[in-house]
């Protein structure tokens, strides 16, 4: 069956989201280089049954997932697969930016954009309540964890334009995919993605 591919551009600090069948396909490509952003799937059967990174570390093995890895939700069923990955650095770890972050951590006095705003106001047109987006999938985010269990936030690997990783729904779900406004983890840079979807 031949695969129609229509593409998105998600401008940079921003947010979009999609309804994605069991078997389509989702492209993430970091057009500029240097950019990350957050990824949340919700299966489409329940919407309190968001991605959960621990259930994707307990059948995984490993908090580095790359091509061949799933990711989970809290009821331990299969959301996306990673077909393809061409950068093979993401984080998992961390909880998307947010207003209270941007305030304790760089002290912002005003409203500014985040991943968990972006990626629940993009969910919510799916009806999914705020209180299922936890960990996203920090694509192309580049953590360094030392055996002593210290984190360190470092420039992406994939600094070259035209990377990308590709993504299989596993079941019918809604998925979200933001370009994150923290300096910190894109060189200080803000760059728009784009996100092909394949659909059969
Ligand atoms: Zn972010």
């Amino acid at each position: 069956m031949t695969r129609n591919w229509q593409s998105h551009t998600v401008e940079a600090k921003s947010v979009k989201a999609w309804r994605l069948n069991s078997g389509d396909l989702l492209r993430i490509t970091d057009i500029e280089g240097g950019q990350t952003g957050d990824l949340f799937a919700v299966a489409a059967d329940d919407l309190g049954d968001g991605q959960s990174n621990g259930r994707s570390f307990d059948y995984g093995g490993t908090i580095r997932l790359t091509t061949g890895s799933t990711i989970y939700s809290r009821r331990s069923r299969p959301l996306l697969k990673i077909i393809d990955d061409k950068v093979g650095v993401h984080d998992f770890l961390y909880a998307p930016c947010s207003q209270e972050m941007f305030e304790i951590q760089y002290g912002a006095d005003g409203p500014v954009p985040n991943c968990f705003e972006n990626l629940s106001t993009a969910l919510a047109e799916f009806g999914v309540p705020a209180s299922t987006i936890t960990i996203a999938f920090n694509y192309f985010m580049n953590v360094d964890v030392s055996t002593a269990g210290k984190l360190d936030i470092r420039t992406p690997v994939a600094v070259e334009p035209g990377k990308s990783m590709t993504f299989a729904a596993e079941r019918d779900l809604f998925v979200a995919v933001t370009s994150c406004p923290a300096a910190t983890c894109n060189d200080g840079k803000f760059q728009p993605v784009v996100v092909d979807i394949g659909t059969e």
